[in-house]
């Protein structure tokens, strides 16, 4: 029998999230999430999707405590096991990780072994909240399944392909150097599949088209895409810099740093908690979800307005400056919670840009839809488009296509 089913699973400090799928045509067999690992208030739910669809199948509850990850993850094999899924099946071709941090070597999805597990932990200072789980999650599914190939799928390997000019923070060399100081990127599976994406709804090749993509969920990052091949992105050393996000400031003088650390006497820590968890939407007006800005403009609140207007400024400065480094731009890509399903950030983004070939169909804009979609006029110089994006899928296919080739390898 042919192995095509990849679990995908993606750990985070307190919770798993999974997908099987089958390689064969893309489809999911099951789907869940393991919350609050290591509380008294932990829960799995786990979907087996039935009937060779996305949906069926009836989702299953376990709310008790799970105390960590290796525990978690043999609660998820025995979900599996229990819809005839499990991780024991000779089906399971691999197991995709989802790795956060991935510094500059790690250009590809690469099948882990010591020497991988050891640099993904000498990238730990540098990514001190995601690759400590990440690195759980792996360890532990590889005690689980010793033989099976696990491939680790990096979020910044999309972005190892920019440029110095855009990659390096203009500070001292020497200092930059020694601490492995630069602009790495993040949701680089996202920006990939969704650049991809673009150019298929356009019917194009990747080749052929420049495509600024805007990932708007709770984090939030935009890239340039030039022919497929990433050359700028707004987030940096880490998930903070760029954009206006949910709960993260993105883009501020870094001088801010210091004049809280002398005026407010606030410890490098508490700036980072600041910055990255008190500040973006929440920090200024209280909510991070768009549904509920939006539902308090239209009741008239001031805060949740400038909010929203100080999200939207900053989006334009980007699609703007990406616009320059890119010379020509056929398409813009919204993606994620924000930019999938709210039509006012997508309309206010572009607003005013008709000069530089921007525009949004109001009517088209206003389609609720799951599927990728053109929502700018006829008439428009560049495609605004509206394309879900899929990161697991995505690091499903990445990691097939590398276990796929080992085994063509192999009976060469
Ligand atoms: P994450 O970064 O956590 O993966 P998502 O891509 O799932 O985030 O996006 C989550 C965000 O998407 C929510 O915080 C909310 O702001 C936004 N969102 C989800 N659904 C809608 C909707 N129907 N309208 C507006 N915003 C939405």
């Amino acid at each position: 029998m042919t192995a095509t089913r990849i679990l995908v699973l993606n750990s985070g400090s307190s919770s798993v999230k999974y997908q099987l799928l089958d390689m064969r045509d893309d489809t999911r067999l099951a789907v869940g999430l393991v919350e609050r690992i290591g509380e008294e208030t932990s829960r799995l739910k786990h979907t087996p999707l039935t009937g060779g669809g996305e949906s069926g199948g009836e989702s299953r509850e376990q709310n008790r405590p799970i105390a960590d990850h290796d525990e978690a993850l043999k609660a998820v094999a025995e979900e599996l096991s229990r819809d005839g899924l499990g991780l024991d099946s000779p089906e399971l071709a691999a197991i995709g990780h989802r790795v956060v941090h991935g510094g500059k070597q790690f250009t590809e999805p690469t099948v882990i072994d010591d020497a991988v597990l050891k640099e993904v932990e000498r990238l730990i200072p540098v990514a001190p909240l995601h690759n400590p789980a990440n690195l759980t999650g792996i360890r532990t599914a590889m005690a689980l399944r010793p033989d099976l190939p696990q491939v680790a799928v990096f979020d910044t390997a999309f972005h190892t392909t920019m440029p110095e000019s855009a990659a390096r923070y203009a500070i001292d060399v020497e200092t930059a150097d020694a601490h492995r100081i630069r602009r790495y990127g993040f949701h680089g599976t996202s920006h990939a599949y969704v650049s991809r994406k673009t150019a298929e709804l356009l019917g194009k090749r990747p080749q052929d088209v420049n495509v600024i993509v805007l990932h708007l969920g709770n984090g939030a990052s935009a890239s340039a895409v030039r022919g497929g091949v990433c050359v700028d992105t707004s987030m940096g050393l880490t998930p903070l810099e760029g954009l206006v996000m949910g709960t993260r400031s993105g883009d501020v003088d870094p001088a801010v740093i210091f004049h809280l650390m002398r005026v407010a006497n606030m410890s490098a820590d508490d700036i980072d908690v600041l910055l990255n968890k008190k500040s973006g939407l929440v920090g200024l007006c209280g909510d991070n979800d768009m549904r509920e800005i939006r539902r308090r403009i239209d009741e008239g609140d001031e805060a949740a307005r400038l909010a929203f207007d100080i999200y939207i400024h900053r989006l334009k400065k980007y699609i703007g400056s990406y616009y320059a480094v890119l010379g020509r731009v056929d398409a813009i890509a919204f993606t994620a919670g924000v930019g999938e399903n709210a039509a006012p950030v997508r309309e206010a983004a572009v607003a005013g840009l008709e000069e530089l070939g921007l525009a949004v169909d109001g009517e088209l804009n206003a389609v609720r839809s799951d599927e990728p979609r053109v929502i700018s006029p006829e008439y428009a110089r560049v495609a605004v488009a509206v394309v879900p994006t899929d990161e697991e899928l995505e690091i499903a296919r990445q990691t097939y296509a590398l276990v796929a080739n080992r085994v063509g390898e192999r009976n060469d």
